[in-house]
């Protein structure tokens, strides 16, 4: 069909194909400021300083030339706004406008952390608020929200772990920190960071700990073992109260990685489980947008052995008032500036009540519903890596087309051209061609029905067509990146076509 779109109703569709940089944009004389005259003397920066512009190009473009460039370019930005986003193992949700709205208000927005408590009750009352809901839906005997980050959640248990066993005079002893080999990258990293040595535990075929091998591992070495529960396979660890009394009886604390928690929130709660600590990601489970970096709120729940470490300062309700304890002598310390990302609790509060106890265990239900269709709706193209009800993410394996040069990334490429974001690729590490998908329980069956006719025809092109796949995306600004190049050879000056690339 011949292209009946005008030359100029094409222009808006143009400048978001072919964005130019804002220095090609630059017209001599075009000025985004209007400052007024000057009423001091002048000083010549250029004599005393030099010219600090010397080799800068600065670009000359009007104050409406910088607003479109900008808005232009959040054009063709992607995110959970604009489309699906089953990014697993970041639970990509919906996050409702209202808690935008709450998070604005001017009473939370403009108060000052060095405010005296008696000032800002509204904003501990709100802190406060959390930790209860919180320690209700994890079943904790307290929760710190002051960690900015999962991976700081992680390393903050593990801080906490390593003050209880100094206290016991095990400080010396305990050095090891057992990880399961289907581990987020962060669960070594934290442990690296506290001084521990890491050991790998295996998974077994049905994709749980291999009890065998953890036994072998349990020594009175041993400080720790991390168990991400539901685990990145999806999968609920059915052994893990047998797990936790494994780890027990050596002397050892058993962490949760709970970023999973959208698959559990008011249906089972981990503190039943026999974990001594566990970090939940507020930015994930508990609604406030994330992926661009922050901010982040890593939240800890601890049983009452750990408590007395806990950061301080605490908040606690008193008869009257909350108030922030910091007469702790035995905490490790601030692991933040006050008390953490504060907007992030005034989003996670108004979350939590505006679900209530009776709404908060459907969004766990349709999570892992939502999974479970996908997982058997692709099951004839992209069999699942084990083959049994996952929980809110399903781990399924590409494996079957590498014989047609097909890898998981040439499907997750191809999968942009249909409108959607890939779901992660590689990992967990341990499943080949593993693509991870976490539908979230904000999206519809007609959104899933789209995104799984859209994987079914990926799958039925690999075998017809497999060069469609490997030149995917075919229609985005840019085609494939070489992503380890972009890494290694940063390149972020800008300089004229004619000049030689430079890479810092
Ligand atoms: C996201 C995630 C983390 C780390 O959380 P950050 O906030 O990104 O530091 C840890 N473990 C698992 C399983 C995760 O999905």
């Amino acid at each position: 069909m011949p292209n009946r779109i005008p030359e100029s109703a094409n222009m808006r569709w143009k400048t978001v194909r072919e964005p130019r940089l804002i220095f090609e944009k630059s017209s001599p004389g075009q000025i985004g400021a209007n400052l007024p005259k000057a009423d001091t003397p002048e000083v010549d920066l250029a004599a005393t300083l030099g010219d600090l512009r010397d080799g800068v190009e600065w670009p000359e473009v009007s104050e409406l030339e910088v607003m479109r460039h900008f808005v232009n370019l959040s054009h063709i930005n992607y995110g959970i706004e604009t489309g699906f986003y089953p990014l697993g193992s970041c639970t990509m949700k919906y996050n409702p406008r209202i808690n935008e709205v709450t998070a604005g208000l001017s009473g939370f927005r403009n108060i000052h952390p060095l405010m005296p408590e008696d000032t800002v009750q509204g904003a501990l009352e709100v802190i406060c608020g959390v930790k209860e809901y919180l320690m209700e839906i994890t079943g904790f005997y307290e929760i710190t929200q002051q960690p900015v980050a999962g991976a700081h959640g992680e390393m903050t248990c593990l801080m906490l772990i390593k003050a209880f066993h100094a206290a016991n005079g095990e400080g010396d002893k305990r050095t090891v920190v057992l990880i399961p080999d289907s581990a987020h990258g962060t669960n070594p990293a934290s442990a690296a960071r506290c001084g521990y040595d890491v050991k790998s535990i295996p998974t077994d075929a049905e994709g749980n700990t291999d009890l065998v091998a953890l036994e072998a591992a349990l020594d009175d070495t041993v400080a720790a073992f991390m168990v991400t529960n539901p685990s990145t396979l999806g999968l609920f660890e059915p052994n893990i109260e047998r797990v936790c009394e494994l780890v027990h009886a050596v002397g050892g604390q058993v962490f949760c990685d709970g970023a999973n928690m959208n698959a559990m929130v008011g249906t089972t709660r981990p503190g039943d489980h026999g974990f001594d600590c566990m970090h939940l990601n507020l930015h994930k489970t508990f609604s406030t947008p994330h992926g661009g970096g922050g901010p982040g709120c890593g939240a800890i729940g601890l049983q009452e052995h750990l408590a007395k470490f806990m950061p301080a300062p605490v908040v606690t309700r008193g008869e009257f008032e909350v108030f922030l304890d910091y007469d702790r002598p035995d905490s490790i310390g601030r692991v933040s500036s006050f008390y953490g990302q504060f907007l992030m609790a005034v989003r996670a509060l108004t979350y939590l009540m505006a679900y209530g106890k009776e709404g908060l265990p459907n969004i766990s239900r349709y999570a892992v519903l939502n999974a479970n269709y996908v997982k058997a709706r692709l099951a004839d193209v992209l069999p699942a890596a084990h083959d049994r009800p996952c929980m809110h993410e399903c781990v399924l394996t590409a494996s079957k087309y590498k014989k047609l040069g097909v890898r998981a990334l040439d499907i997750s490429k191809r999968l942009i051209d249909h409108g959607f974001h890939p779901p992660t690729n590689y990992f967990p590490l341990i499943v080949p061609e593993a693509m991870m998908i976490e539908p979230t329980e904000t999206e519809s069956k007609e959104t899933l029905d789209r995104f799984c006719d859209a994987m079914i025809a990926i799958c039925k092109e690999a075998e017809e067509d497999p060069d469609a796949l490997h030149n995917a995306p075919a229609t985005q600004i840019v085609g494939r990146l070489d992503e380890a190049r972009a890494v290694k050879f940063l390149d972020v000056k800008y300089k004229k076509e004619s000049e030689e690339p430079v890479s810092v």
